[in-house]
């Protein structure tokens, strides 16, 4: 078991981890801790250099960082990735050593599930460290995050539809791309909501599934884009706002639950040139994180402290909103003010 240090400038710590005996090759990346410690996915990858998967840790735990620091879930940022093809070089050895190395960090970096990682991965993880979250309901962890992001989502669109002019919900259109844990579930409390849903995934099944027991409308994935709606949800995969898509769109905002929504930050200038109200994605999926970080607390998981917190998505949205307006900048830079200011107080 070998931990190495990488001097990364602006982050904590960087950590390489490498177990001969199980083959493991690590990243852990501890971006800020100065609002608590850092928290944030592990996540498994074929990368084909380190070099990738230093820069995808790196990018993936700065954005941790700013997500609890604008939902005020009292956490840093930080994020795990494990290098190798999550089909073939999953093994109990493996995730040991990995539970060995967060072990070795002493709580500076706290695990939870991430791409191609499961439960059943983290449960192996915690054999030989505590420092993981977001376990079964049952052993008293937060459990599966999708519906409470979900739920976060929702809570935050409201203030999007204020932004754009519109009261409530009801008989608001809303296009999800993308219906899988998030997306699915949106879908439904939306329907709730008085919404009009119309959904779109390239997985048929689900979408017929879906339909069948919902009413939705459905749309195929390749002719979503054109379809005129109030808000466009992508709760999918990111990068999906991008120069070629934007022109494309019809609606007054987006605002959806998928990570990295835009491809780059220029995108978000467009939008606003555009009319279209974007909510940071950070922002408004924070609610899976806010339900984990109530399992970081003193007193440990409770559902209902969890809601409430989960409540103030609809706060933070109108303040980035708010800062938008005044200050004449896109929403997405919006979010990072908020993010630096409250980590700034929490420094001075
Ligand atoms: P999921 O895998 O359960 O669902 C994703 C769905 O998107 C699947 O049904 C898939 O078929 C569909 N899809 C993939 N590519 C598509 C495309 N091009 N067009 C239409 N549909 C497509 O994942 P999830 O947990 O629901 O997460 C969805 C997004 O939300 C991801 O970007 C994830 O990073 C983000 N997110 C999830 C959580 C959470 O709590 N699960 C929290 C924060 C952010």
């Amino acid at each position: 078991m070998d931990i190495t240090d990488i001097q990364v400038k602006g982050y904590e710590r960087v950590a390489r981890c490498r177990d001969e005996e199980s083959g493991l090759h690590a990243l852990i990346a501890v971006h800020d801790t100065t609002l608590g410690p850092a928290l944030g996915g592990m996540r498994m990858w074929p990368y084909t250099s380190e070099d990738e998967a230093i820069t995808d840790v790196l990018r993936l735990s700065k954005g941790m960082t700013y997500k609890s620091a604008v939902a005020e879930t009292g956490l840093g940022g930080g994020k795990a990735v494990i290098i190798g093809d999550p089909n073939k070089d999953k093994s109990p050895e493996l995730f040991r050593a990995m539970g060995r190395f967060l072990e070795a960090l002493d709580g500076k970096y706290i695990t939870a599930e991430d791409m191609n990682i499961g439960i059943p991965d983290l449960e192996i993880v915690r054999e030989e460290t505590r420092w993981v979250t977001g376990l079964s309901v049952e052993k008293g962890s937060s459990g599966n995050p999708s519906p409470y992001t979900a739920l976060g989502c929702l809570i935050g669109l409201r203030a999007v539809v204020e932004e754009y002019g519109a009261d409530s919900l009801k008989d608001q259109h809303v296009l999800i791309q993308g219906v899988g844990a998030v997306g699915g579930r949106l879908a439904i409390l939306l329907k709730e909501a008085g919404a009009r849903v119309t959904i779109c995934d390239i997985n048929e099944a689900r979408v017929a599934e879906l339909c069948g027991e919902h009413g939705f409308e459905s749309v195929p994935e390749l002719e979503h884009l054109a379809i005129e709606c109030d808000i466009y949800s992508p709760c999918a995969r990111g990068a999906g706002i991008n120069d070629e898509t934007i022109p494309l769109l019809r609606c007054k905002a987006v605002a959806g639950c998928a990570n990295n929504q835009l491809l780059e930050p220029g995108n978000a200038v467009d939008l606003m040139n555009r009319g279209i109200v974007y909510a940071p994605d950070y922002v408004i999926n924070a609610g899976g994180i806010i339900n984990v970080g109530v399992e970081m607390t003193p007193e440990g998981y409770n559902e209902a402290v969890a809601l409430e917190w989960i409540e103030r998505i609809y706060g933070n949205l109108k303040r980035v909103f708010e800062i938008s307006r005044v200050e004449g900048i896109p929403t997405s830079k919006a979010a990072l003010q908020l993010a630096q200011a409250r980590i700034d107080q929490a420094r001075s």
